[in-house]
């Protein structure tokens, strides 16, 4: 059955000083899909699914697993199964031996056992290395092991922590498709924690983005990336620019753009402009937007990463299709006028504005 995880107002404080390790965290993860908690580290990601299961031991909240409130509940009998960045198998057991460890607990019979085990294994791509050692598996099938250990006795829910952290770059690559394959067969209601932010983009049905305890915002992933809610989440989450702006008669004025505001805020207020590289545009034309200089050209494939200095001796980064920077005949020294297409302006952290199209 598919169920849906829910978290209440959790706290959980190490010390009784200072900042909370998670403060009134709430979010629902989504039934039957994959919900990541992303945030830097010492967010309190790891904090907060170690009390989702069971691991530690809230100060304030509940956790309830469908209308069950298992806030309480012993962890051995949540019924959830882990994965961790380390692969934790038992080095003296065969791959088919680790992986049947959490059934011969279960008591269940050696042909039911030995059934369930080739299951795993062809779930996992794995067939025909029941016979092996940990020792003699490359990192990434070690942690598919994992995988099919944890899957084993069914969980209700799969909790994640960094389950590729320990793995180099392709290998990662590999395993973030291995894992959605896995979980288009299982629909399990997965929690996952991460800090790479482009695995929880490409894996997550929602996103929980923490900072320093507290949720920012939960939503999926084209909501987080494109209507990010604070200025963390807008700058934690996909390449941002950063520009501080001043208020100006209801616009709101950075380099490179003059944005209406649909809620007024008195003149001379600092705003902060969020704007994505591939989001600025830049021109030969002397009537389009702010004179800035080129300081850098990297070639990037399809498109070239153009480093720009503004007139306030800020840099931007600009993400320009390689056909443009070729028709602009873009050269390093070079002065162009830059405009904004899109931006997200921000009065202080608390306050979102959706501003229109800008004009120069
Ligand atoms: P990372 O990605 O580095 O693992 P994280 O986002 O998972 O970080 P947590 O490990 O949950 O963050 O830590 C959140 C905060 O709680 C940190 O300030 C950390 O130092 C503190 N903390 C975590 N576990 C303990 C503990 N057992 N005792 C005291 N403080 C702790």
């Amino acid at each position: 059955m598919i169920l849906t995880l829910t978290v209440e107002k959790l706290t959980k404080r190490f010390t009784l000083k200072g900042t909370p390790a998670i403060f009134e965290t709430s979010f629902e993860a989504a039934p039957g899909g994959i919900t990541t908690l992303l945030g830097p580290s010492g967010s309190g990601k790891t904090t907060l699914l170690r009390v989702i299961s069971g691991l530690e031991t809230a100060d304030e909240g509940r956790v309830l697993l469908g209308n069950e409130d298992i806030t309480y509940q012993p962890v051995r009998e949540r019924g959830f199964g882990f994965v961790f960045q380390t692969f934790a198998l038992f080095p003296n057991m065969t791959v088919n031996e680790n992986i049947a460890f959490g059934l011969r607990v279960r008591k269940q019979t050696n042909a039911q056992v030995a059934a369930r085990v080739d299951e795993l294994l062809d779930l996992v791509k794995l067939q025909g290395l029941g016979g092996r050692f940990p020792a003699q598996l490359s990192g990434g099938q070690r942690q598919r092991v994992g995988f099919a250990r944890a899957l084993a006795a069914n969980p209700k829910i799969l909790l994640l922590d960094e389950p590729f952290g320990a793995l180099d770059a392709q290998v990662r690559l590999e395993l973030r498709q291995f894992l959605r394959e896995l979980h288009e067969r299982t629909h399990i209601t997965t929690l996952m924690v991460t800090h790479d932010q482009e695995e929880a983009l490409e894996l997550s049905d929602r996103i929980v983005v923490l900072d320093r305890g507290r949720i920012h915002q939960v939503g999926s992933p084209r909501e987080i990336y494109e209507a990010p809610q604070t200025p963390f989440v807008a700058s934690f989450v996909g390449m941002a620019n950063v520009l501080m702006g001043r208020m100006n008669s209801g616009w709101a004025s950075a380099p490179g753009m003059k944005v209406q505001v649909p809620e007024p805020m008195p003149d001379g207020s600092a705003v902060k402009a969020i704007v994505r590289p591939h989001d600025l545009r830049l021109s030969r034309d002397p009537n389009f937007g702010t004179p800035v200089t080129v300081a850098r050209l990297v070639f990037a494939g399809s498109i070239a990463k153009v480093d720009v200095t503004t007139p306030t001796g800020e840099t931007l980064s600009v993400h320009l299709p390689q056909d443009e920077v070729d028709r602009l005949a873009l050269q390093a020294g070079d002065v162009v006028h830059l405009e904004a297409a899109r931006a997200r302006v921000f009065a202080d952290s608390s306050k979102t504005f959706e501003p229109p199209l800008p004009t120069a």
